[in-house]
């Protein structure tokens, strides 16, 4: 008992195909496995999926990410102590310290840019 399927083990696709078919993923052609083969290579296609989907987690925190709204810097920390300072956030690079603050990546990278010129021209 065997499949067949795309043959591409860095290729997700992992459905049974007809002869001569090509995979929607990747353009390979189907082929067909036995048993053992075909075992082996799922496994190989479920890593890559597993990487994936790692590779998307990833990307998600990334995302999740706070900048500083002044100079865009990753070294911002919550300073929270005070009850009525819950949602204050303080900037170690710029000193910015107040209720705000950035997850956006592209808005820091340009904040970033925009700082660093203004230092320069100081
Ligand atoms: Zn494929
Ligand atoms: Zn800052």
């Amino acid at each position: 008992m065997g499949g067949r399927t795309c043959p591409n083990s860095k290729c997700m696709y992992d459905e049974e195909m007809h002869a001569g078919e090509c995979c929607p993923l990747c353009g390979a052609e189907a082929r067909e496995f036995g048993f053992v083969a075909l075992g082996k290579l799922l496994k190989e296609k479920w890593n890559v999926m597993k990487l994936k989907r790692e590779e998307k987690n990833a990307e998600y925190v990334m995302k999740r990410v706070k900048f500083c709204p002044k100079c865009g810097s990753t070294d911002v920390f919550w300073a929270s102590g005070l009850p009525q300072l819950w949602s204050t956030w303080e900037c170690r690079k710029c000193g910015y310290r107040g209720p705000l603050i950035l997850e956006d990546n592209k808005m820091a990278a340009k904040l970033r840019k925009d700082y660093s010129k203004k230092k320069a021209s100081q």
